[in-house]
Formats: structure tokens, C-alpha cells, sequence
């Protein structure tokens, strides 16, 4: 297949040919894209389920479940917008530093293109090293970050870089800036009964967890987003462990009393206006998935990003 398109399903049956994003191009075949997919298939930095290495080929394999059309945003997204499949970063297992290195080195001329980057984890662990070449170009970014952790331990088992300390590290290395940044959902039982005020007092995050979410309503929650980010350059990452164990079960470290598949596709909806630079959902372990709805779920979150990113070239040349 040597053009810009998926192949449709009404021509070509959706199980064959699979094995990129939605059946998109690879990256070679496909000149000046927009977006790539790109897989992080590295799960050494996980604290307790492992399997995140599975992410990418888990989110590919059912992705060729989605068409191109969102219903509901009014775009089309094959008409507006040139994708095409990376392949995946060529990551070192067990051994963290080698990969981020892999990391940077490939994501960096990607960005510097202007492509825009939509990342599969992989463990959150990534997403440091995703930031750090976005932000070179960029400058320190804005995070707008879904998880039902926080993640801004200092270290873990006695290590600075896991998955469960990225977003201390980003801000130590001047790559996010956290006064324009947000943490949602975060919930489930905790070491530090403080985490949550030590993430907005001493890190200078805003953190709304889950149970305030649902005090305040989705809507000013969503007006407390885009007053937080403003126009400024958006990293959106998204731990699918945001959403709740019964619809995405798929994860390394669940927390139950989360949100519904729905609720989190007319959140992620909702912030179509913000000034995307990247994007990445990670965490996806298809090993502790059923049905594949983890997978889906994920797919369907880089749907959602992909269709902010179309809604905004349409709107663009209307
Ligand atoms: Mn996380
Ligand atoms: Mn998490």
C-alpha cells in the first residue's frame, strides 16, 4: 500500500493487512504527514504488573476496528489530515537510560518536522523522555495529564527515573512548566496521605482528583483545563489507568472508582481548542485486557486526538 490512506473495510476486509494504526501507511510510504503513531514498547519501569511492552502491537491489532469518520466532532479524518505509522522506537528491555536515549534520538526529527507525535506506551516512564524532545523545540510545555496517579514520586525502589516519578523529573529538567500544567483523576489508596497537596504546593501543579472531578462536574472541570493552558503548547499524556478497571482493565497499577469509557471521550472532546504539540496514552497491557477493550479504549483515545488535530486544519481552511 503506497499511498496516504487506510484501506477502507468496504473494499479490503479490516483483518487483513493489519498491523499499523488503523491500517495507516508506514512512515516511509507517506510524504510530509501530519501525524505519526509511534510504539514505546518498554515496560522495565513498571512497579508492579509488567506487560506495557505489549502496548503498541495490543492498540495496532484492534485499531483496524476504527473508520475514519467521528460522528460526532464532524471530521473526517483520512480528508484533513496525513497519517502514517512510525513503527516503534527501538527500546534496550530492562534497561531505561539506553532507551530514552532511543527515545529523543528518534523522536526528535519527527518533531522538528512539525510533525505532530501521538506515542503508545510502554509504562508512563516514557513519557519523560517523549517531553524532553518536545520540548526542544517548543520549549517548556504545558501537561495536560489524565492518570489515576500522580506520578511525581521522588524516587522509586531507589531510582530516579520509573514510572512512577516522570512528572518530578520533568519539571526538575525545565521541560514542563507546572504553572500552566494539570493532573486529573487522580485516586485509589496511597504511601503519602499528602502526594496530591505536595503535587500543588510544592511542585506548583494543578491536581484535581477523581472524586472532586465528579464534585465539580465535567464541564468546570474542562473551563479549569483551558484556563490553566491557555494557548500555550499542550503535551497531552494519558495513563489509561484514568479510566476505571471495569472498562479498561488492561493496566498495570488499576484503581478502581474511575471514569467510564464515555465520560472520558466528551472529556478528551472537550478540549479540542487547546494548542496540541504531542500526544501519547500509555500503560496498555494487553496480557491483563479481556476482549481487547483496553486496546480499544486506547485506540479510541488516539481517534479522539487525531480528530482534534483534523477539526482544527478544517476549521483552519474554512
Ligand atoms: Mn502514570
Ligand atoms: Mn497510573
Amino acid at each position: 500500500m503506497n499511498n496516504s490512506k487506510s484501506s477502507s473495510a468496504l473494499s479490503t476486509p479490516r483483518f487483513c493487512n493489519t498491523g499499523t494504526f488503523m491500517r495507516m501507511p508506514r512512515m516511509n510510504d507517506v510524504d510530509n504527514p501530519d501525524f505519526v503513531i509511534f510504539g514505546i514498547p518498554f515496560d522495565t519501569a513498571s512497579s508492579y504488573r509488567s506487560g506495557a511492552r505489549f502496548g503498541p502491537s495490543g492498540i495496532r491489532s484492534i485499531s483496524a476496528m476504527m473508520k475514519p469518520n467521528n460522528v460526532i466532532m464532524g471530521v473526517n479524518i483520512l480528508e484533513e489530515l496525513k497519517g502514517a505509522d512510525y513503527g516503534d522506537v527501538n527500546v534496550t528491555p530492562g534497561y531505561i537510560l539506553p532507551t530514552y536515549d532511543a527515545i529523543e534520538r528518534e523522536l526528535q526529527p519527527i518533531v522538528d518536522a512539525g510533525i505532530i507525535p501521538i506515542g503508545l506506551g510502554g509504562d508512563h516512564s516514557v513519557t519523560l523522555a517523549e517531553m524532553r524532545a518536545v520540548a526542544k523545540k517548543y520549549g517548556p510545555l504545558s501537561m495536560v495529564h489524565f492518570d489515576s496517579h500522580a506520578d511525581i514520586n521522588d524516587e522509586v525502589f531507589g531510582q530516579k527515573y520509573n514510572h512512577g516519578t516522570p512528572f518530578r523529573r520533568s519539571i526538575e529538567e525545565g521541560i514542563v512548566d507546572p504553572s500552566r500544567s494539570i493532573q486529573i483523576g487522580m485516586r485509589g489508596s496511597l504511601y503519602d496521605p499528602n502526594e496530591h497537596r505536595i503535587a500543588e504546593d510544592e511542585l506548583g501543579y494543578r491536581l484535581i482528583p477523581a472524586h472532586k472531578v465528579f464534585d465539580m462536574g465535567f464541564d468546570a472541570v474542562v473551563k479549569e483545563i483551558k484556563d490553566r493552558v491557555g494557548n500555550h503548547p499542550v503535551f497531552l499524556t494519558f495513563d489509561i489507568d484514568f479510566v476505571d478497571p471495569a472498562y479498561a482493565p488492561g493496566t498495570g497499577t488499576p484503581e478502581v472508582g474511575g471514569f467510564t469509557s464515555r465520560e472520558t471521550l466528551s472529556l478528551l472532546r472537550a478540549l479540542k481548542d487547546l494548542n496540541f504539540v504531542a500526544f501519547d496514552v500509555v500503560e496498555v497491557a494487553p496480557a491483563y485486557d479481556h476482549g481487547e477493550i483496553t486496546s480499544y479504549m486506547a485506540a479510541n483515545i488516539c481517534f479522539e486526538y487525531i480528530s482534534m488535530l483534523a477539526l482544527k486544519k478544517k476549521e483552519r481552511t474554512l
